[in-house]
Order: structure tokens, then sequence, then C-alpha cells
């Protein structure tokens, strides 16, 4: 059933604009005049020299996980590029030595420059093979080419800059729980 947005009725002071033109110049002043006293009032960042500490749920751009021995996590299963909004993942798919996954990607692209950064891809994928978790949310690029990132590109992360708590990540190379999973890998009990 639709909602129904009441509008708020403007008073006759509203109506005419002037009161309310100065109460937001007054705002101003107050802020400029606090911030002549004070540096600080503001949480004003010196970026690009100062960079924001996003929170990891920020959708930034991609990555794909790995399993202990450096392979993707992908299984080329295409639920990701059938969910994406923007047709922007390209994926071909080639056949896995391994039994349990059967597929794996052969390529795997992302067109970062129609990707609307929905994070449709992440909550289709069934094996936590892509995340957007990686904080990178300012790109850059001198061509168009450039905004095109492939499997190699989405797989250069390293553990060492997730959390320690990010099990997932810490089982890749590199990570702090990877001699444990990788034993578990070639055992066949990893998942
Ligand atoms: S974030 Fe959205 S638009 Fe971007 S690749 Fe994922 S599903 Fe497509
Ligand atoms: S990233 Fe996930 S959803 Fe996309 S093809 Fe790979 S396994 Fe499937």
């Amino acid at each position: 059933m639709a909602k129904v947005i009441p509008r708020p009725e403007l008073t006759f002071w509203e109506k005419i604009y002037f009161v309310e033109i100065f109460k937001g110049l007054a705002t101003t002043i107050r802020h400029a005049g606090k911030s002549l006293v004070d540096p600080n009032h503001f949480t004003t960042l010196m970026y690009p020299e100062v960079k924001p500490d996003l929170p990891r749920d920020y959708r930034a751009r991609h990555r794909l996980m790995m399993r202990p021995d450096g392979s993707p996590r992908c299984v080329a299963c295409f639920m990701c590029s059938t969910a994406c909004p923007a047709r922007c993942i390209n994926i071909v798919a080639e056949e896995a030595p391994d039994k349990h996954i059967e597929k794996r990607p052969v390529r795997f692209e992302i067109d970062l420059l129609l990707c609307v950064f929905c994070g449709f891809c992440v909550e289709a994928c069934p094996c936590d093979a892509i995340r957007m978790d990686t904080k990178l949310a300012v790109l850059s690029g001198g061509d168009r080419r450039g905004f095109i990132i492939d499997k190699v590109g989405l797989m250069d992360w390293n553990p060492k800059d997730y959390p320690a708590d990010d099990l997932q990540s810490q089982k890749a190379p590199g990570g702090t729980l990877n001699a444990e999973a990788l034993k578990e890998f070639h055992s066949g009990t990893y998942h």
C-alpha cells in the first residue's frame, strides 16, 4: 500500500522567504566565526593529502576473493553478472581441474565506468567470491580502457590490509590463517 507523506504547511514568514534567508545566513556566519576562533571546529580533511577512513562496508572498488593456493574463489556461475543492473561484468568460464567447483573464470572483468556500485553482485554471489570492501573509492585513469579491471587487478590485494577477524581474507596467500587453510585445501576439507 502506498505511504502518504504529509507536506508541511508553510507559515506566513516562511512563505515570504526573507526571514528564512537571514536565518540561513546567520548559521553560516556563526560557523565561519567559530572556525576562525577554533580551526578544528569543522572536521574538514585536507584532501587529497589526507584520505577519509571509509568504513569497511562502504561499497568501494571490487576484489575477487582467493582460495588458500591463490586461485579465485569464483566458480564462474554468472550469478553476479546476471544480477548486475549495469551489465558491466564480463565473465568467460572454463572447466576447472577441481571436481568440487567444476568451473572457474578464465576472464573476469568489471567496467568500473558502467558500474553503479549497487552491490548486487556481492549479494548475488553464492560463495563469497566477490566483495566491495577495498575502501578504494576514488578511481582515476587516463583512458576508458583503464577503468576495465581484470581478474589480475581484482585479485591484487593483500590480507594484511584486512582485519584479523576477516577469516576468508586471512586464509588467502600471505594471510595469518593461510598455512592452516592450505592444509585443509590439499586434504579436500576446505570450503
Ligand atoms: S556493484 Fe552493481 S553495477 Fe557494479 S558490478 Fe556489481 S552489480 Fe554491477
Ligand atoms: S563472483 Fe560469485 S556470483 Fe560471480 S561468477 Fe563468481 S562465483 Fe558466481
